[in-house]
């Protein structure tokens, strides 16, 4: 090669690396502004709420409140309180899945009852913006059973339909499934004020709350798209959407689903049982460590007239129940110092294979459930406990 040529080669060369270094360096600005508003945005919908709790219930202390004022005030509490437990929700998922600790667990699930219930629930929000909302379900009941993970396809289709009520403010919301060609696909449509262009790569981006004021006025930690993708990928799909700015978005999710089961036992689990009213006061062992935990559940149970017994530990609660033959039911909590509930439960079932257990188990712990049934509970709640779940269970196991 000439002198001439090595020289236009090297400027070449020279070119490229200096092309590489800066699309590198605007790549690092790019990631490092993201994350820069990420934290941005999770400070604020961590601290809005975190504010508004304490506040308003310094307000509740003032001694000449009207009826009305308590009850706006309970209710900003109770709004905070739920907003700030999604975020936290949404933090640990997408940790969850950063970290691959997400596995797919698949059980039975009936399309309609899954898509029905979250329709019962949403309906009411969807009534007080003014917002019609319909729901067309393809499958009589006996066909509608798949083979998947029922929480993560509850969680995608949770995410769509709130981001439907968030982002429309008049008009409809459209939910519902049809199944061809071995694949279930969903669909959440709505009449609200779309996606810009500008914006349609990105949404499905963990960082794209970057638009911090847009976030902020609308509300959420912007992960719910991200790990709605992610679970839908999970489960071997797509998700995808259509969208007109100001008109409305179509948001889209198939999963495979080469079989559908026809169950003709079919059980309707995911209705809620009927809070009995006709119980008689119960013997009911509370097995917590924590103290909040513990007056919390003790204060809803002495409501309800129940007697109620309290074990710090898994030993204590071995002990109650080998003492004491009139306890009529457990709830155990699984994360204690020592011996675990499973642990616990699996030793008082050697000896009392009866008496109804129900664990308490963390809403971070994916697969708790699973172990608890296995360790001998007759049932299990989520942790944070609400009180109707926790009503609704002891009925259930009276
Ligand atoms: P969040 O709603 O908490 O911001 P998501 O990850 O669920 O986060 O959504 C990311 C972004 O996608 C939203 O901030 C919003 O700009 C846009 N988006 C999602 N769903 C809709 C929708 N149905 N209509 C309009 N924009 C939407």
């Amino acid at each position: 090669m000439s002198a001439a040529a090595n020289t236009i080669v090297a400027a070449f060369l020279r070119k490229k690396n200096q092309d590489a270094l800066v699309a590198a360096k605007l790549k690092a600005e790019e990631s490092d502004r993201l994350k820069s508003a990420f934290l941005a945005n999770m400070s604020h919908e961590i601290r809005t709420p975190m504010n508004g709790i304490p506040g308003f219930i310094s307000l509740l202390q003032e001694p000449d409140l009207t009826g009305e004022e308590k009850d706006q005030y309970i209710s900003i509490v109770k709004k905070s309180g739920d907003r700030l437990l999604s975020t936290i929700h949404d933090i640990i998922d997408i940790s969850k899945i950063e970290a691959g600790q997400m596995t797919v667990i698949r059980s039975s699930v009936n399309l309609n009852e899954i898509s029905g219930a979250l329709f019962a629930f949403f309906q009411k929000e969807a009534e007080l913006k003014g917002l019609q909302f319909s729901i067309e379900t393809k499958l009589p009941d006996v066909h509608a059973i798949v083979e998947t993970d029922r929480d993560m396809l509850n969680s995608i289709l949770t995410n769509l339909i709130k981001n439907a009520l968030k982002y429309t403010q008049k008009g409809r919301i459209d939910l519902g499934y049809d199944h061809q060609d071995g694949q279930i696909h969903f669909y959440v449509k709505d009449t609200g004020i779309g996606i810009p262009a500008d914006k349609r790569e990105i949404i499905f981006d963990r960082f794209v709350q970057a638009d911090v004021s847009h976030t902020r006025y609308y509300e959420g930690s912007g992960l719910g798209l991200s790990i709605s993708k992610a679970y839908v990928e999970m489960l071997g799909g797509a998700i995808w959407f259509e969208s007109e700015e100001n008109k409305g978005s179509v948001f889209h999710f198939s999963i495979p689903c080469p079989e559908l089961h026809q169950r003709d036992d079919l059980q309707h689990t995911d209705q809620p049982e009927p809070v009995r009213m006709d119980l008689r006061p119960m013997r009911i062992l509370v097995v917590e460590d924590d103290q909040v935990n513990y007056e919390f559940i003790h204060a809803i149970l002495k409501m309800k007239g129940h007697k109620i017994l309290h074990a710090e530990t898994g030993a204590a609660a071995i002990g109650f129940c080998r003492k004491d033959h009139a306890i009529d039911l457990v709830f155990m909590d699984i994360k204690m110092p020592g011996m675990d509930g499973f642990e616990a439960t699996k030793e008082i079932r050697k000896f009392n294979p009866a008496i109804p257990i129900i664990a308490l188990t963390a809403f971070a712990m994916q697969g708790d459930p699973e172990k608890a049934i296995e360790a001998g509970c007759s049932g299990y709640l989520s942790k944070p406990v609400r009180k109707e779940d926790l009503l609704a269970c002891i009925s259930v196991h009276a």
